[in-house]
Order: structure tokens, then sequence, then C-alpha cells
């Protein structure tokens, strides 16, 4: 199996081997094209599965291929995570693989723990890209920092561990922000029966990738 079989732009290859990947993990053999298509991906998968770079390759390359811009305060793409940590990792994969790209993506990053000031700039200057923690997001929201109805495609990674941070409240909250139709991707280590639950409502049809 070979990366380039996967629908993957010439400039989305460079950065690839760039980073130093010679071949796609099981993951994200299964992953990349079905993401590629549009489709909703529920993805059971441990962190070192690659799990990271299999949504942020396809999604990259998505948003390269949107005609508009997104406006400013409005990212095209959120990934919500658990902690500042997973945040910081997540963003780090998006921007090096984002690098080859000719157009270039502005990748924010919220989180909790340190001034909003600095988030709020950023994001008022305009994001295509979203990593954030739920409870900063909705502050940055109440800030005015930004608004969800660009959304066009949205990012559950360790879905799990999200929802041991009491997530239902702040996710009932965030929903209720966002608007109309969206790809949405669900990545965790286990599969809870609330988890379960949850997913069911919010995936359309999902591709079920079990590592
Ligand atoms: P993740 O599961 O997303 O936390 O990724 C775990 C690590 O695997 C990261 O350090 C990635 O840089 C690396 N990685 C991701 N995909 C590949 C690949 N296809 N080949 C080699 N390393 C990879």
């Amino acid at each position: 199996m070979s990366f380039a079989t996967l629908g993957l732009s010439p400039a989305l290859l460079h950065a690839v081997r760039t980073a130093g990947y010679h071949a796609p993990t099981p993951i994200q053999a299964q992953a990349i094209p079905a993401i590629l298509e549009g489709r909703d991906v529920l993805g059971l998968a441990q962190t070192g599965s690659g799990k990271t770079a299999a949504y942020a390759l396809p999604l990259l390359q998505a948003l390269q291929q949107r005609a508009a811009p997104a406006g400013p305060g409005s990212p095209a793409l959120l990934v919500l995570v658990p902690t500042r940590e997973l945040a910081l990792q997540v963003a780090e994969t998006l921007r090096e693989l984002a690098q080859a790209l000719p157009q270039r993506l502005r990748i924010a990053l919220a989180f909790g723990g340190v001034s909003i000031n600095p988030q709020l700039m950023a994001l008022r200057g305009g994001s295509d890209v979203l990593v954030a923690t739920p409870g900063r997001l909705l502050d940055l929201i109440e800030h005015n920092g930004l608004h969800l109805r660009g959304l066009r495609t949205l990012v559950l990674d360790e879905a799990d561990r999200l929802l041991a941070t009491g997530f239902e409240e702040e996710w009932q909250r965030i929903q209720a922000l966002m608007h109309g139709a969206r790809q949405t991707l669900l990545f965790s280590a286990t599969l809870p029966d609330k988890l379960k639950a949850l997913a069911q409502g919010l995936l359309n049809e999902p591709l079920e990738i079990h590592e």
C-alpha cells in the first residue's frame, strides 16, 4: 500500500515524504479515501496509530479545494480535543503537513489555562482551521472571537477523553451554534455506551474503522 493510491494531491504527497512517512498506517489507508469522498467516519484508534494524519491529510486537501476562504472568525474546520497537550500536537501536525500547500492556511489554537486575548486576536485576524478544547471554544464565542456558522467539517479527537471531561453540557451548547450540513469525524480509543449514543446522533452513515 502506498500513499500515492489514496487520492491525495501532489503537494500533500510531498508533505508526507517530508514528514518521513513511507507507507500509510492501516487507519490512514481506510480513512483517507473515505474522508476525501466526504463521508463521516467513526475511527476506533489509539494514539500512535497515525490517526491525526489520517484526518489531517484529506481535510487539508478539502480546504484547498474550497472555493471561498472562510471569513474572519469563521473557521471551516474545527478539531475538538480534550487537552491542551493534544491541541498543541494536532496543530503541529496540521501545520507541518500544510507547509507544502500552494495556498497558505491559517491554523489557530485555543485552549484554557492561558490568557484569552492572544487567542481572540488570532481568531479575529481570520482562521481556516481551529484546534480547540471545548471550554475555551465557548469562551471565545462568548467574547465574539468567532462563530461556527461557516463550519464545514467537525472532528472529535480522543472523544472518549472528551466525554470524561464533562463535555456533554458543553457539547449541547456548541452543537446549538453550528448550522447546516457538515462532515463529522469521530476518533476514540474506546467506545463506551455514552459515546456510542453520541456518535449515533452525530454521524451520518459513518465508515467504521477498527484499527
Ligand atoms: P498519532 O497516532 O496521530 O498520534 O501519530 C503517532 C505518530 O506517528 C506521530 O508522531 C506521527 O508523526 C507518526 N506517523 C503518522 N503517520 C505515519 C506514517 N504513515 N508513517 C510513519 N509515521 C507516521
